[in-house]
């Protein structure tokens, strides 16, 4: 498949793996550039801008297949020298990086200074278009069935994807809810030029997280995400478990603070989650496609099979016509 994104990134399949905080790491990032998509390392998986370093030269020593490192600009329990960790990457001569949370303005004129090819991720029209304005390459526009961060909007892929199509020109990446051909043929469809899957590579074998983590996944059906966060306006969707019903509970009281709820949906005790297999230990982003996901595959296995399928998908249905 030959479309606007693979032609910009230089990429083989037009597949890009999300940007997981704790998971996106150089066996995982590297496993989906050599499978022939995009793989992405997360910037604050990192502990300092130096480890930074070191995790872009690992996934160099396994791939020479480009790959992005992912910067979510999103509040944190402990501030983030932003700055350092984009200094570590131009360092490195990273030449795709990927954008999430809030505006990357700030850092535009650096990136784009250094030919850095851009991908900001957002969850509605109006931030594409401004994204697009300040320059950056393409757009990942996330559905509300996402994992992770959805906004406020709540605006399902189904309609975002052709609103974002009809406003914006930069190329649009599909990301909330994909993780089979028919997802990418749809995407394809609904003016998207490729996709972006966290879930679905989560629960992948090269994924470096705890067994029971992807068994979860496989389990679960697409009931199993739980929105946490809203009264923060900093909605998270998350994999439903015992610590995601007692933050809803908390929040459902009304006016609870982030002090509170520190304990609770703190990133570093959502960590032990994957380190662990205790899948109740914390919090973990998972999205409402899990309800998809019945296998654990290699990567490789799993982006031809999209392929294959959507390429098929996208040749039968044509004979509607
Ligand atoms: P963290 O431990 O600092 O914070 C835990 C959660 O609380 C995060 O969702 C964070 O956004 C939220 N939070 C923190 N301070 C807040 C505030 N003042 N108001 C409202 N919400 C607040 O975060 P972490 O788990 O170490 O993750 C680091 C960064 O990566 C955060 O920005 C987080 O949002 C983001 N993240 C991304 C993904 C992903 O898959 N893309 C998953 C988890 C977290």
């Amino acid at each position: 498949m030959k479309t606007k994104i693979t032609e910009l990134l230089g990429i083989e399949h037009p597949v890009i793996q999300g940007g997981m905080q704790w998971v996106s790491r150089a066996e995982l990032a590297s496993a989906v550039s050599e499978a022939g998509g995009l793989g992405i390392i997360t910037a604050l998986t990192q502990a300092s801008p130096d480890d930074l370093i070191a995790e872009i030269r690992r996934t160099r020593a396994m791939t020479d297949k480009p790959f992005a490192v992912n910067l979510t600009l999103l509040p944190t329990l402990k501030p983030v020298p932003y700055g350092d960790y984009v200094d570590a990457m131009l360092s490195e001569n990273i030449t795709i990086v990927e954008t999430a949370g809030r505006s990357p303005e700030e850092f535009m004129p650096r990136f784009l200074d250094r030919g850095v090819k851009v991908i900001h991720k957002c969850t509605s029209v109006r931030h594409g278009l401004k994204a697009q304005n300040m320059g950056c390459a393409a757009v990942s526009v996330d559905g509300f069935e996402c994992a992770g961060h959805p906004g406020e909007d709540d605006i399902p892929g189904l309609v975002l994807l052709p609103a974002a199509a009809d406003a914006i020109t930069i190329p649009i990446i599909a990301s909330g809810g994909f993780a089979d051909g028919r997802g990418l043929a749809a995407a394809l469809c609904l003016g998207a030029e490729g996709i972006n899957m966290g879930t679905r590579f989560l629960a992948t074998q090269e994924a470096p997280v705890h067994e029971n983590v992807k068994k979860a996944l496989v389990a679960a059906d697409e009931h199993q995400s739980a929105v946490i966060l809203r009264t923060l306006r900093n909605s998270a969707r998350i994999y439903k478990n015992s610590v995601a019903r007692e933050i809803i509970a908390l929040e459902s009281r009304g006016n609870i603070t982030i002090e509170e709820l520190a304990p609770l949906v703190s990133g570093a005790r959502g960590r032990a989650v994957y380190e662990t297999g205790d899948i109740e230990a914390g919090v973990w982003s998972a999205g409402m496609v899990a309800g998809l996901i019945h296998d654990i595959p290699s990567v490789k296995e799993l982006i031809s099979r999209i392929v294959r399928d959507a390429e098929g998908i996208l040749k039968q249905r044509s004979a509607v016509i």
